[in-house]
């Protein structure tokens, strides 16, 4: 079992009070870890820290900067293996997921963020008589709090950005998965990254979690999370003045139209349905299926969800693992009852049988993946983010039928939409209220483009040119050149 602590001023401890937290592997249900219950004097220690250094780190140029992250991304792709093992048993997924998605895309952020930052070139506006020159500025130490989902991943994408930006950091991530995070501080006191410029703090959102938002030595939070928590993150931060930046939850539409390649959207859908045990955030968990289509594609797509290798995370061949943990197990599973109490048919799914694995016990928090029929689109459970393995299936006979439906989610994040017509699926897309939409693919990422949600999934976006904006202030700095008027 390991003995995690928090990394502050460049060495490892326990919480001031000594407290812990039990960390679990969902799919063995057994403790794996503990980790510092910090508290509001440890958040002080990391500020102080981070202060500390603030001059030193701010005082390297971006190329500098970029070469620490260089650094960092080639020490961590050193260590791929290890950070797919770690995720892989503290979130429950398969192994061939960490290793293609969360400890893949943790190097690449760094990896980009440093060669995006050495392309950088000054902003000037020229005048008859003067000259503009935007300069940007760190914006001091910066608070960055991350979900259990893709802790690594969702980590390095905003420590990339806020470092190459010459910020000092205190971070949290999700107390139900620490490992990777601390896997990071190991990996940056072996690089001597200087004292005090990334500090991590572990323990419980309302105590530490808290503590970051509050504090007024921080001068910018970047949260992902959940919608309820954001708001509490909202409440705040906002009346501090802090730069905020809110990636939340989703309910994110596929919709198929009668002239999409079948097998395609099948695969897409499916794939957008259940990757990560249907807990990333982009997930599509409501499925718009064109009626002339419907029957012929729910048909073939419970075939495809019955394919779907579900077992012991570490096995290679296993293709969904857990969901997080016993008590979402249970959340999802109410969500199932409901769908029947709401009139829903279960297609497939709806039980905690699996292909192949048991933990020691016979138990884990393996879900099969559930597919809910008849369900309205206004429905609790096709409209509430569930943010498991269960989706739902709906009709329509129109374009401006199913618009509406989409629509009228509180959410808005992500969607895809899957049609031979990509003019419409442009046009279409536009039309949804969303931060981001694929046509005919899902979770087709370019780093350099914004990420972000509307209405209930958030405020702001990161990525590319926005992550660095998010994490500099600008000085229009105004220069005459000449005497006139
Ligand atoms: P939570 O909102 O529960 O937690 C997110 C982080 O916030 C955790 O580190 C949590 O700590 C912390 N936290 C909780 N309460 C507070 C508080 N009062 N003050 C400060 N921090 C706090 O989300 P989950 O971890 O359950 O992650 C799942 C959610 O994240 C889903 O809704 C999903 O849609 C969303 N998400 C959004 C993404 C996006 O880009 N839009 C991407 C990925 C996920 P602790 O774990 O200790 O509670």
């Amino acid at each position: 079992m390991q003995m995690i602590q928090n990394f502050i001023n460049g060495s490892f401890s326990n919480a001031f009070d000594g407290e812990t937290i039990e960390d679990i592997n969902p799919a063995t249900e057994q403790v794996i870890a503990t980790i510092p219950r910090s508290k509001t004097e440890d958040v002080e220690r990391a500020v102080s820290a981070a202060h500390s250094a603030q001059l030193t780190w701010s005082s390297l140029t971006m190329e500098q900067r970029a070469d620490w992250l260089d650094r960092i991304a080639d020490a961590l792709e050193q260590k791929t293996e290890m950070i797919a093992h770690t995720e892989s048993r503290d979130t429950g997924k398969p192994i061939s997921l960490a290793r293609r998605v969360d400890a893949a895309r943790s190097v690449s952020n760094f990896r980009f963020f440093a060669a995006f930052g050495r392309e950088q070139t000054p902003q000037t506006f020229q005048m008859d008589d003067a000259m503009n020159y935007v300069h940007r500025s760190p914006v001091g130490t910066v608070g960055l709090i991350t979900p259990w989902n893709l802790p690594l991943y969702l980590l390095s994408w905003k420590v990339a950005p806020a470092l190459l930006m010459g910020n000092t950091i205190v971070a949290k991530p999700s107390e139900v998965t620490p490992l990777t995070a601390h896997l990071l501080a190991q990996t940056l006191l072996e690089l001597e990254l200087p004292k005090g410029v990334f500090n991590l703090v572990h323990g419980l959102g309302p105590e530490v979690g808290q503590a970051i938002l509050e504090h007024t030595g921080i001068k910018a939070i970047s949260f992902t999370g959940g919608t309820d928590t954001g708001r509490i993150v909202a409440r705040t931060a906002a009346p501090l003045f802090k730069k905020l930046s809110l990636e939340l939850g989703g309910k994110n539409a596929t919709v198929v139209f009668q002239d999409a390649n079948m097998e395609t959207a099948i695969d897409g859908a499916v794939r957008a349905a259940f990757t990560n045990s249907g807990q990333v955030c982009l997930c599509g968990s409501r499925i718009f299926i064109e009626e002339s289509i419907a029957e012929q594609f729910t048909q073939k797509f419970v075939e495809k969800v019955n394919s779907i290798q579900i077992g012991d995370p570490m096995d290679e061949d296993t293709e969904m693992g857990t969901v997080i943990s016993s008590e979402h197990l249970e959340k999802v599973e109410s969500y199932i009852e409901l769908a029947q109490q709401e009139g829903g048919v279960i297609l497939t799914g709806g039980t905690r049988a699996m292909t192949g694995y048991a933990g020691p016990n016979g138990t884990g928090a393996f879900l099969r993946p559930t597919v809910v029929a008849n369900l309205p689109y206004n429905a609790r459970c096709a409209s509430e983010e569930i943010f498991g393995p269960m989706v739902t299936l709906h009709t329509f006979t129109s374009e401006s039928e199913v618009l509406e439906m989409v629509n009228s989610s509180e959410y808005g994040l992500a969607g895809s939409v899957w049609t031979a017509d990509t003019i419409r699926g442009r046009r279409f897309a536009s039309q949804i209220d969303s931060g981001i939409v694929w046509v005919n693919t899902w979770l087709h990422r370019d780093l350099r483009t914004p990420f972000g949600g509307v209405k209930n999934s958030g405020v702001g976006r990161e990525g590319g040119q926005w992550s660095l904006d998010f994490f500099s202030e600008l000085t229009n700095i105004c220069v005459k050149t000449n005497d006139g008027i």
